[in-house]
């Protein structure tokens, strides 16, 4: 009778193991699935300050080509008022504004041409960046899509084995059951039946009292507490 007792508490404690540690494991996954999303941004970012870099130098360029337009109406002006000058010096002077300003122009059509160069050079590394950033937010979105399926997976394992557990608790005395979920709250180990294999409790490592160990050892059958955590103990003959 006890040793089917033993056995069905065993078994309940085998399931219980499985449960804890799929909860555990179904607990992780949000946290893992969130790490994955973090990094999916971290990515993302990566390519966010080459588009700044881009979007600057434009600017840059576009202001230094106003300055241009800016510096040539200047010249227009000047070329008119060439027809209307009186002296010499005021000629002179003109000719003078008008030769400063074209050499200012050249030099801005110079770092015109270095912005480009570093746009075409920006654009490339943009290129290649974009393409390594969706190749890893691909192997992202697959190691995400996984979890998933393997959270839905876990979550399906649980529900199999708290009904397993349930109709199981069913078959047991509920006089042992009561018992044995009392013990079950307080051991934070999950060891509520422990197998006795030498003198020690194997839950809390005390020696057993002598005479309680070889009643153990004489009565394989039955069931028995330490009286130091309170535990179920068993034979080993029972594994
Ligand atoms: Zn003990």
């Amino acid at each position: 009778m006890e040793r089917e007792i033993i056995r069905q508490l065993l078994k309940l404690q085998d399931i219980d193991k499985k449960i804890y540690q799929l909860e555990r494991k179904i607990s992780k996954y949000p946290i893992e699935i969130k790490k994955l999303e973090e990094q999916k941004k971290e990515e993302l970012k990566k390519l966010e300050s080459i588009k700044e870099k881009l979007k600057d130098l434009n600017i840059e360029k576009k202001n230094k080509e106003l300055d241009i337009q800016e510096k040539r109406d200047k010249i227009k002006k000047i070329e008119l008022s060439l027809n209307n000058v009186k002296t010499n010096h005021e000629y002179r002077e003109l000719l003078r504004q008008k030769a400063i300003l074209e050499k200012e122009i050249l030099n801005i059509e110079d770092n015109i041409l270095e912005i480009m160069e570093k746009l075409e050079n920006l654009e490339k590394e943009k290129e290649s960046l974009e393409k390594e950033i969706n190749e890893k937010l691909k192997e992202i979105d697959e190691e995400i899509e996984k979890k998933n399926s393997d959270l839905e997976k876990s979550k399906r394992e649980l529900e199999d084995l708290k009904s397993l557990r349930e109709n199981l608790a069913k078959e047991i005395d509920p006089q042992f059951i009561s018992k044995y979920e009392l013990i079950k709250s307080k051991a934070s180990d999950g060891i509520v039946i422990a197998i006795v294999d030498n003198d020690v409790c194997p839950a809390c490592f005390m020696v057993l009292p002598p005479r309680l160990y070889s009643d153990i050892l004489k009565n394989p059958e039955k069931l028995f507490i330490c009286p130091n955590c309170g535990r179920f103990l068993c034979s080993e003959e029972n594994v």
